[in-house]
């Protein structure tokens, strides 16, 4: 292990969904205002060997990182704050370590020994606890333990967070306890008790917390942190409040206010390399929460009673309103409620629409009927993905003509495939990790309305699909207006349309929300939020 990097690990009790992730990236972010290089990983308790076959519903959004892992939806938590890009060593499920334990086995690598969770499982997630560390580029590596204290799934990952104290030796690794300390209206009375039950857990477990960040809806007073602090076994000035925020992005302030960074600082015997800077995080949120004018914008898609199925795309609006200093009110609307007798009356009120990405054919003639509306009424207009499939079905069934048209994903049969599988896709069988995922490079034309948002003339963007924009449609859709204004340079594939005779109707192959941070809202978002403010100029 890398001899001078800390170790953090935040285990969640109590509770599940708590914001361990949003505390996770708070704290290295104020570590990071510090001087500090730290990273994030993330390990997560189920078998899936990543989240990528897990339905939105289930687990929210799939995160891809720029090397094209499939991963919990906290990374992207983690990029947003921190500006740096995570990888697959970022996200590790106990399938992943199974999966690696048990080839090791095949090959004989135990060879003459039983294997056992304790020490082959275990030492399979120390290695992994280490393997960021020991590539020698962070000060500081905080490990979120997915799922709650107590939970069956959760003890090796615990297990391991007790040997490892062990193996680096106690001013290089630093425990923190998040938790709930619920209010009863009826007492009018803040409880400890599941706080004390759930560290009572993790002691039985062999771990002592050295710092609680508590959860708390109200002020904790000074009694309440003091039997906190005696009954937990940590230092008073050790027991953190963390009070319910206004905003996700204000918790790095509150955190820094509670004396967070300082209590890990002085645990684990850092000494900061320069002054606290976060000024421009500052600004961030004085534009986020003092907008001068406000759009209406739907979100079309399939998930819609999960927001966190659209994760990325709802906190890309965030840094693209505050970027405008202008509220986005985003709208979730369910596709399948969307008919051609009704698009327009649900539709009419909007500033902009967003078809979003996703799977299957539900709700595919809904978001058909929407991007019409958009492309007729000159509505601005972002496909993402799927989003933008459908635009280009759109285009080919209403305005080429070409009757049927459809992506053969939804219609094998379809006479047009004008969204097809490539050729190196058609005889995969495995569905784990085998779509076109991660960073590719993306072409730009000269003066489209693409290239003008981005100020350059080649970019990455992440990519999570099987199917693409079929070639063979090129020049009929470009001579009736739909124009191919981002290629891949490599394969020629059609990363972005646009259309020519409207003010902002853009598809997307790649998924640009995942690049979006809070210090570089993505330039896409941040372009249509801008028409959208137009659009509702000019209708006034
Ligand atoms: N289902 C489509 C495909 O696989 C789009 C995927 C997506 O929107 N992420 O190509």
């Amino acid at each position: 292990m890398g001899s001078t990097t800390k170790y953090i690990f935040i285990t969640g009790g109590v509770t599940s969904s708590l914001g361990k992730g949003i505390i996770a990236a708070s704290l290295a972010k104020l570590l990071q205002a510090r001087g500090f290089s730290a990273t994030i990983q993330k390990f997560d308790p189920y078998l899936n060997i990543d989240p990528g076959t897990l339905n939105p519903y289930e687990h929210g959004e799939c995160y891809v990182t720029e090397d094209g892992a499939e991963t919990d939806l906290d990374l992207g938590h983690y990029e947003r704050f921190l500006n740096t890009p995570t990888s697959q060593a970022n996200n590790i499920t106990t399938g992943r370590i199974y999966n690696n334990v048990i080839t090791k086995e095949r090959k004989g690598e135990y060879l003459g020994k039983t294997v056992q969770v304790i020490p082959h499982i275990t030492d399979e997630i120390k290695r992994n606890f280490f393997k960021l560390g020991e590539e020698g580029k962070y000060d500081v590596v905080i490990t979120e333990i997915g799922g709650c204290v107590g939970d069956i799934e959760s003890l090796p990952f615990i297990e391991a967070v007790r040997q490892a104290k062990w193996d680096i030796g106690p001013n290089n690794i630093l425990v923190v306890h998040l938790t709930l300390i619920p209010y009863l209206a009826a007492a009018k009375e803040l409880k400890t008790k599941p706080t004390q039950h759930s560290v009572k857990q993790l002691l039985e477990a062999g771990i002592q917390p050295d710092i609680l960040v508590c959860r708390t809806e109200h002020h904790l007073p000074l009694e309440v942190k003091k039997k906190l602090a005696l009954f937990c076994n940590v230092q008073l000035n050790c027991v953190i409040e963390a009070m319910d925020a206004e905003t996700i992005y204000d918790v790095p302030l509150l955190m820094k206010k509670e004396k967070l960074d300082e209590r890990v600082m002085s645990k684990l015997k850092l000494t900061s390399k320069v002054n606290t800077d976060l000024e421009q995080w500052k600004d961030f949120l004085g534009r986020l929460k003092n907008p001068t004018q406000e759009v209406n914008i739907g979100l079309i898609g399939k998930y819609v009673s999960l927001p966190d199925a659209y994760k990325s795309i709802i906190e890309a609006f965030v840094h693209a309103g505050a970027a405008c200093e202008c509220k986005v009110h985003l709208t979730l609307i369910s596709s399948e409620e969307l008919l051609p007798e009704n698009v327009a009356k649900k539709l009419e009120h909007l500033d902009g629409i967003l078809v979003a990405p996703g799977f299957g054919e539900r709700g595919l003639e809904g978001k058909i009927e929407t991007v019409k509306f958009a492309r007729e009424n000159k509505l601005p207009f972002f496909g993402i993905c799927l989003g933008m499939q459908v635009a280009v079905i759109e285009f080919a069934r209403n305005v080429l003509g070409l009757k049927g048209a459809n992506s053969t994903e939804m219609d094998p049969n379809t006479p047009h495939p004008v969204i097809d599988l490539m050729a190196d896709q058609k005889n995969i069988e495995m569905k784990g990790g085998t779509m076109r995922l991660g960073s590719y490079p993306c072409e730009l034309r000269k003066g489209s309305k693409a290239a003008q948002a981005y100020g350059k003339a080649k970019v990455k963007e992440r990519h999570r699909h099987r199917y693409e924009f079929n070639n063979k449609y090129l020049k009929q859709i470009e001579e009736k207006g739909m124009i191919p204004s981002g290629i891949n340079p490599e394969s020629q594939l059609v990363e972005i349309i646009e259309l020519k005779n409207h003010p902002w109707f853009l598809g997307t192959q790649f998924h640009p929300e995942y690049k979006s941070t809070v210090m570089n809202p993505h330039p896409l978002f941040v372009k249509f939020v801008t028409a959208t403010i137009d659009n509702k100029k000019s209708n006034i």
